[in-house]
């Protein structure tokens, strides 16, 4: 029996397959470093964990309202008004299972054979895919390092056509780190309205960001780009909830609605334990937070500095996200005793094969001139891991 042609259109996703292959390797006691996958290595604070033990044993284990309780959508809108200076009601949000599932939500609501969706490279692995599994057509718009990796409004114009239905913008962005100000999200924005397209902003990395950055939500600039923007985000990144599978959505009225039918004929409502758990992190104390992101800071400014006095190897300074980005394009030709290095993909099987570490091709994001490194796991990791990168890239002849 064949499968549907949609099936056979999509991979499965490089990031949570490089995952499985460093700890499957570790399993086999591989002294592997996972520089893989976007996941925070803390855990998630004590306070959301004992939440959702009380959820578990007040009983509160049946469905909920499919989109998410009531009260969980009052704490998102809440939210929102402070962190982005949105306002939304509540059947203008939609509570999901991980941003991932409210992303694949939006794209079975608005995606039809035909449509053009555009997709800043380096872009996420997921959007793509999930273009594709709706039938629509991915159109990949490079982006420039010298630009910081962002899409410029000539850029923007030049993919337009009548066919645009969408862009998918990601800041701070995975896998680059770089994310963008008000003047350049303004410029989207005219773009967006002009043209009579769709942004689904993917917000997910906004509290992770350094050097004073300071996160906009490109919805909040105007009534006419909040009429046509999906605001997506998510509690893995920002409270280390990546297990929980807890996202959400705010957008307008027939968007959402549509997107909560879908989810209740595939999913029904997220985890009632996972809500209860979301509603403290949304609510509680948020210390656990600035704690989270200054730890990551250090490793940042450690690794992108590791990374910038390797031979052949540079690296942008992200404001965002928790991955490093580098250009190792310089290796590309070289060689491993009878092995040639041609692309990020040879490169890192061979980093993951002769050096025990995983990373992950710049091929899979849209650009084989760079590999990804999470910068989500400790300090000594990252020394080891380093240590390792630098030996193997310097016996490469
Ligand atoms: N968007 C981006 C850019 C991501 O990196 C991730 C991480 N997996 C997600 C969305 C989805 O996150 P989750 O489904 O865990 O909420
Ligand atoms: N967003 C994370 C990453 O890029 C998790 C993996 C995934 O969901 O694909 O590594």
């Amino acid at each position: 029996m064949k499968l549907s042609k949609r099936s056979n259109s999509i991979k499965p996703s490089p990031t949570l397959a490089i995952d499985a292959r460093a700890k499957a390797l570790k399993a086999q006691g591989v002294d592997i470093v996972n520089f893989g996958v976007g996941e925070p290595d803390f855990d998630t604070p004590e306070n959301i964990k004992e939440a959702a033990k009380r959820a578990i044993e007040s009983g509160f284990t049946k469905y909920t309202p499919v989109g998410g309780t009531d009260e969980l959508k009052e704490a998102i809108i809440e939210k929102f008004k402070k962190d982005n200076a949105l306002s939304y009601a509540k059947d203008e949000v939609v509570v999901s299972c991980g941003a991932k599932h409210s992303l694949y939500n939006i794209a079975q609501a608005l995606f039809e054979a035909g449509d053009e969706v555009l997709i800043p490279a380096p872009y996420w692995v997921s959007y793509p895919d999930q273009v594709l599994l709706n039938d629509a057509v991915p159109v990949i718009i490079k982006t420039e390092e010298e630009n910081s990796f962002k899409i410029t409004p000539e850029l923007l114009k030049a993919n337009i056509s009548g066919k645009t239905k969408a862009l998918i913008l990601n800041s701070p962005s995975n896998p680059t780190g770089c994310a963008y100000d008000r003047a350049s999200l303004e410029a989207i924005a005219g773009t967006a309205v002009k043209n009579d397209f769709y942004i689904i902003s993917d917000e997910i990395y906004e509290k992770l960001i350094y050097d004073g950055f300071s996160h906009i939500s490109i919805a909040s600039l105007g009534d006419e780009i909040k009429q046509r923007t999906i605001t997506v985000n998510g509690l893995s990144k920002s409270h280390a909830m990546t297990g929980w599978r807890i996202g959400f959505a705010a957008g307008p009225k027939n968007i959402i609605s549509a997107m909560t039918n879908i989810q209740s004929q595939s999913t029904s409502n997220p985890a009632s334990i996972s809500q209860k758990a979301a509603l403290e992190a949304l609510k509680g104390s948020q210390d656990f937070v600035p704690k989270m992101v200054s730890e990551f800071d250090k490793r940042r400014l450690y690794m992108i500095e590791r990374l910038n006095n390797m031979k052949g190897v540079s690296c942008l300074r992200p404001v965002g996200a928790f991955y490093a980005f580098p250009n190792v394009s310089s290796c590309y030709g070289r060689r491993f005793n009878d092995k040639m290095i041609s692309s990020s993909f040879d490169l890192s099987s061979y980093l993951l094969e002769e050096a025990n570490i995983a990373v992950v091709p710049g091929g899979a994001f849209g650009d084989d001139k760079y590999i990804r490194l999470s910068y989500a796991t400790s300090m000594e990791n990252i020394q080891k891991g380093l240590d390792r990168i630098e030996a193997a890239l310097s016996a490469l002849k």
